[in-house]
């Protein structure tokens, strides 16, 4: 590429996202996009009215910098009955454009040039290069397939006097996998004399399945006093293109936070946040969710029986991995490309999500689609 200006990349190994790559190919072949994680149904019907209304009733300036109270307060609310943790509407919630952007500044706020962060991989594709802008140091742990679960004697290796953060995302994106009460009890216990803090991504706190509730780093005192937990309204209220999510963290750290979210962004779009605290009122919405999704996921599943993919079981999110050793040896960014193309059904390969790729060959689909679309994604992929 011609660069008539010189200058120096401060990604210089960072390409074009992958969910930004597979959702372009799927629309240039026409493909079934299973790809990038967002719903094909519209959000609640009231939610929408909602919206509307507060638009044409003016709320169309700047909300408040850490979005408006109500909001905060319902959000309170909600984390006190799901949770039992008492958080301060005022000073420990801030509404952002989706949880990206919170996660972001949190990262952004804490980590120093050097610093260590320890994420688990295969990772949501944001964390890395966030941390690797503060000049802060990766420091990744592998979770294997099939059951994605953290060994804590080998964790606890990668803790050292650099080690600034820990980044947890339950339900786990890309796996499908969940913490639960032991993994973070074996956390508590890593992190009990340090100064470690911990960013606890929980945007697919509403999808979970088999009866299993989420598993919130907010039921822990010692743990909440130095997380950063972020949530998404998109995923919850099937939104993603609002960016509306919120984090939530003690106030000496929000303190913190909000320093970078006020200059960064400000405060993010008003009418949303209204229409938000209003649908809020009710829980029924989001008590729904675990049946609505697990009915996809099990469809879903139905639907591959005959095909060569080996499902991976998932516990949450509205993603699935399968392994395709069966169909193919390809590597995956390859087969997932090729599945676009020749087959009509866009995915996510997973190596992509790791510092080291392991010889896996597995890819995500997104499950987060219209009963009549996983239909007719099941009928192109058996043929495979
Ligand atoms: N969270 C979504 C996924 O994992 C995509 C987010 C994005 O496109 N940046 O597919």
């Amino acid at each position: 590429m011609d660069r008539p200006i010189a200058f120096q990349s401060k990604l210089p190994n960072v390409g074009t996202t992958i969910f930004t790559v597979m959702s372009k190919m799927a629309k240039d072949h026409q493909a079934i996009n299973l790809s990038q994680g967002f719903p094909n149904f519209d959000p609640p019907q009231r939610l929408l009215e909602l919206a509307k209304h507060y638009m044409d009733e003016g709320m169309n300036q700047y909300a408040p910098m850490p979005g408006i109270l109500k909001l905060r307060e319902r959000l309170a609310n909600k984390n006190q009955l799901l949770y039992q943790t008492s958080i301060k509407p005022e000073t420990e919630i801030t509404i952002t454009a989706g949880a990206s952007q919170g996660i972001f500044a949190a990262i952004e706020a804490f980590v120093h040039k050097g610093e260590e962060v320890i994420i688990i991989e295969p990772a949501f594709d944001i964390y890395k290069p966030a941390i690797e802008l503060q000049g802060g140091v990766v420091v990744p742990y592998c979770i294997e397939a099939p059951d994605f679960k953290i060994n804590y004697d080998q964790f606890a290796q990668l803790i050292s006097p650099k080690t600034r953060m820990i980044i947890l995302n339950t339900p786990h994106n890309p796996t499908g996998a969940v913490l639960e009460q032991r993994d973070w009890l074996a956390i508590e216990k890593l992190v009990k004399h340090t100064n470690i803090l911990i960013i606890s991504d929980e945007v697919y706190e509403h999808i979970t399945f088999d009866g299993k509730p989420h598993e919130s780093i907010l039921k822990y005192p010692s743990l909440w006093n130095r997380a950063i937990v972020a949530f998404s309204f998109g995923k919850t209220f099937h939104c993603t293109g609002w960016k509306m999510g919120y984090v939530t963290a003690p106030d000496y750290l929000m303190k913190e936070i909000r320093k970078n979210h006020q200059f960064n962004i400000f405060c993010v779009t008003n009418f949303l946040q209204h229409a938000i605290a209003d649908f809020l009122e009710g829980q029924s919405y989001y008590q729904s969710l675990p049946q609505f999704f697990q009915k996809k996921r099990d469809l879903f599943s139905q639907l591959l029986e005959e095909s060569q993919f080996q499902l991976i079981p998932s516990y949450g999110s509205y993603f699935q991995l399968a392994d395709y050793s069966q169909i193919s040896q390809e590597n995956d960014v390859d087969f997932a490309k090729r599945m676009t193309q020749e087959y009509g059904v866009a995915v996510i390969p997973i190596s992509v999500f790791y510092s080291n790729p392991p010889k896996d060959q597995l890819i995500r689909f997104c499950f987060a689609k219209t009963d009549e679309i996983l239909i007719k994604a099941g009928e192109r992929l058996c043929k495979i």
